[in-house]
């Protein structure tokens, strides 16, 4: 691995600073289980790390709240998804991390750096040798014509079609939850609907966060749907791996009539991915399952696999249906 210099700061106003300071390309370091992996392949070189580990105020988790949950980015993985409040009222945002990696990455990881995980398309990950529009912008893009099984069925660009990995911000995105982060221009919110970008012309640019933006905290409503909701995921070994398709879903039915749907898709998508047609096919009318199935297939409406993952647009159909008739059982 290369030589950086590494800063490790108390508060968040001065690792905003740090970083602000630094030479472009400097990184905040959390848990470090996606950033030290990128380093050690090449990837990522930041010539500063800002080891935001130490910082007061961001590791809790703070349920109080009437209107909503909110959780500080340091708060490790595992520790939300033990929350009692978080199993009980936003069932799907629990199970979206115990279904993530395995326990010692959950222990060591946290939320805020699960959100801006990046892509684990094999040729990003692979080395020079590989076209990457996402590595090296404007080199091309070797998944289009080679193996991408893996790959993107939804929001695909002709420049990039990889999956975005991660978990967690597709429950989130389904429950309409925001950041809020902190730089040397202040404090703003973010959608986590819109924090991650479509790849269009410019894989590279993978969220709409500046580069000296900080994380501080995640905010979630809390909603009936949330009750009633689930976190359904596929994926080629029961656990410690990535979704080839995941649905989070959620309901809130009133004498078995939709008043409220939240469906957003994992591991088919360049980015989290929120189903709205679907979820207006389904509210104001009885809840079935063949208005599931409906709902499902519309989600999927506009897919454009690839010519090894055609097979992620049945899967996806099924995984969003059975993760409805799930979220009813429960609501
Ligand atoms: C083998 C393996 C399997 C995995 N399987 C899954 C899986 O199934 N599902 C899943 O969702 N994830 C999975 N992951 C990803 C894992 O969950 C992430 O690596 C982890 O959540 C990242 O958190 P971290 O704190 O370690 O982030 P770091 O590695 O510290 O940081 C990640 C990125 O976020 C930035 N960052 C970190 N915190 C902040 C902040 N507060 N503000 C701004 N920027 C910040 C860093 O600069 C860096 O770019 C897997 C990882 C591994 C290694
Ligand atoms: S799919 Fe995206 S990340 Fe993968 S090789 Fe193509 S440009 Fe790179």
């Amino acid at each position: 691995m290369h030589d950086f210099a590494y800063h490790r700061p108390r508060s968040s106003a001065e690792a905003v600073q740090l970083l602000a300071r630094s030479q472009p390309g400097a990184r905040y370091f959390a848990g470090g289980t996606t950033l030290f992996d990128l380093m050690k392949l090449g990837v990522e070189a930041p010539a500063t790390v800002i080891d935001i580990g130490r910082v007061e105020g961001l590791r809790e988790i703070d349920a109080s709240d009437r209107a909503e949950l909110r959780i500080g980015a340091l708060a490790a993985m595992s520790d939300v998804a033990e929350h009692p409040v978080v199993q009980r009222e936003f069932t799907a945002l629990s199970e979206s991390l115990w279904k993530a990696a395995s326990q010692q990455l959950r222990n060591m990881a946290s939320v805020g750096g699960n959100l801006l995980q990046r892509t684990r398309c094999a040729y990003f990950r692979g080395g020079p040798e590989f076209a990457c529009n996402k590595r090296v912008p404007g080199s091309g893009c070797a998944a289009l014509a080679g193996v991408n099984r893996g790959h993107a069925v939804l929001g695909g660009s002709e420049a990039c079609v990889a999956v975005y990995p991660g978990d967690w911000a597709v429950a989130l995105a389904a429950f309409d939850a925001q950041v809020d982060t902190l730089s040397p221009r202040g404090e703003r919110a973010v959608a986590v609907r819109e924090l991650h970008r479509a790849p269009g012309a410019t894989p590279h640019l993978e969220t709409v966060l500046a580069a000296d933006e900080l994380i501080v905290r995640i905010r979630v409503p809390r909603t009936p749907a949330g009750r009633a909701s689930t976190y359904h995921k596929i994926r080629d070994r029961e656990s410690y791996a990535f979704a080839l398709a995941s649905a989070a879903v959620g309901l809130h039915l009133r004498a078995n009539r939709v008043v409220d749907a939240r469906i957003a898709l994992g591991g088919v998508a360049t980015h989290p991915w929120r189903a709205l047609e679907a979820e207006r096919s389904l509210v104001g009318r009885p809840f079935t399952q063949a208005a599931a199935r409906r709902a499902a297939e519309i989600a999927f409406a506009q897919a454009k696999p690839l010519e090894h993952n055609g097979f992620k647009v049945a899967l996806g159909i099924e995984t969003v249906t059975d993760a409805l008739m799930l979220a009813r059982d429960r609501s």
